[in-house]
C-alpha cells in the first residue's frame, strides 16, 4: 500500500506514506473546500499521490508545498497547480539532492523500509522537478468558498517556509516551521535566529490546532512547550547522526505507526 488516509473531520484528512521512517514521514494534508481542495505537502514521491487523492474528490486540486525539502515535495510534480514561496522557486524547478537536503546524513540513514519499498534505492533516489505555477506570499489568501486560509511566511527551517492559517477555525497547517518533535535549524539554508522569531510569532498566534509537517497534531499548550524547549536549546537536532543513534536506542522500530488517537478536529 503506497498511502494511508486518516479522516480527521469532514474537511481534513491526513495522508501518509507507510514504510517511511516515522521521524521523516511527511504529513500530507487533504483539505476539502466547496470550490476546490488543497493538498498541503506531497511526501517523498514513492507513489502516485494525485490518483490517491482523486479516489476521494473530483474537485479541482491546488497543491501547496510548505517548503522544498525532499520529504515534502516528492509528488508535487504530479499536480497541475503547484504553489509555494518564491524564495525556494529555483529549488522546486531544479531539485538537486543537496538543495532538497537529501544528502549527507540522510542518505546514510535507512529512511525507507526496504521490505515495503523494494524499488527504492537511496543511491538513485531523485526528486522530479516541479516548477511552481504560482507564488504564495505573506498575507495571500486561498479562498476555498466555504473556508479561507491566509499565508504566513515563516522562515528559519528554510527561507521559503510557509504555513496556512484559518482564522475562523483557528487551525494552522505549519509545515516544518513547527511540529511536535525535534526541530531542524542547521540545514544549509536554515537560520536559527530567524527560526526563533518564527516560533515566537507562532506563540502569539491565536491558534487552537496545529497540523505540523511531521508527527501528530497538537494544541496551543503543547505549542508553548515545544517553543519553550527549543528556545532553551533542548528540542533542536544538532548532529543528525548523533540524534539518529540516540533515537534508535529509545525506539528501535523507526517504521512503527504513529499514535493519532484523540486527534479529531474541525
Ligand atoms: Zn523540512
Amino acid at each position: 500500500m503506497t498511502f494511508t488516509t486518516l479522516r480527521l473531520s469532514d474537511r481534513v484528512s491526513l495522508i501518509q506514506e507507510p514504510g517511511v521512517a516515522n521521524f521523516l514521514r511527511c504529513n500530507i494534508w487533504h483539505v476539502r473546500g466547496r470550490d476546490y481542495d488543497l493538498v498541503i505537502d506531497t511526501g517523498m514521491g514513492l507513489g502516485p499521490l494525485k490518483d490517491w487523492v482523486r479516489r476521494e474528490s473530483d474537485r479541482p486540486l491546488k497543491a501547496i508545498c510548505t517548503h522544498c525539502h525532499f520529504d515534502h515535495m516528492g509528488s508535487l510534480h504530479e499536480f497541475d497547480c503547484r504553489l509555494g514561496h518564491r524564495a525556494e522557486a529555483a529549488i522546486f524547478a531544479d531539485p538537486n539532492s543537496d538543495a532538497v537536503v537529501y544528502s549527507g546524513a540522510w542518505t546514510r540513514i535507512e529512511v525507507v523500509n526496504p521490505t515495503q519499498h523494494p524499488d527504492f534505492h537511496p543511491e538513485t533516489y531523485q526528486i522530479t522537478p516541479a516548477p511552481l505555477t504560482g507564488y504564495l506570499d505573506e498575507g495571500d489568501v486561498l479562498d476555498l468558498g466555504d473556508c479561507a486560509f491566509q499565508v504566513l511566511h515563516l522562515p528559519g527551517h528554510s527561507p521559503g517556509s510557509i504555513a496556512l492559517w484559518d482564522r475562523k477555525s483557528r487551525t494552522i497547517f505549519s509545515g516544518d516551521a513547527v511540529y511536535d518533535g525535534y526541530l531542524l535549524d542547521n540545514l544549509y539554508h536554515s537560520d536559527p535566529e530567524t527560526y526563533r522569531r518564527t516560533l515566537e510569532r507562532l506563540r502569539q498566534l491565536d491558534a487552537e490546532t496545529f497540523h505540523g509537517g511531521h508527527y501528530p497534531s497538537f494544541g496551543k499548550a503543547r505549542l508553548n512547550q515545544i517553543v519553550d524547549d527549543y528556545l532553551r536549546g533542548e528540542k533542536s537536532i544538532g548532529n543528525v547522526m548523533d540524534w539518529y543513534h540516540n533515537l534508535l536506542r529509545h525506539s528501535p522500530d523507526v517504521y512503527a505507526e504513529q499514535d493519532w488517537t484523540g486527534v479529531a478536529v474541525d
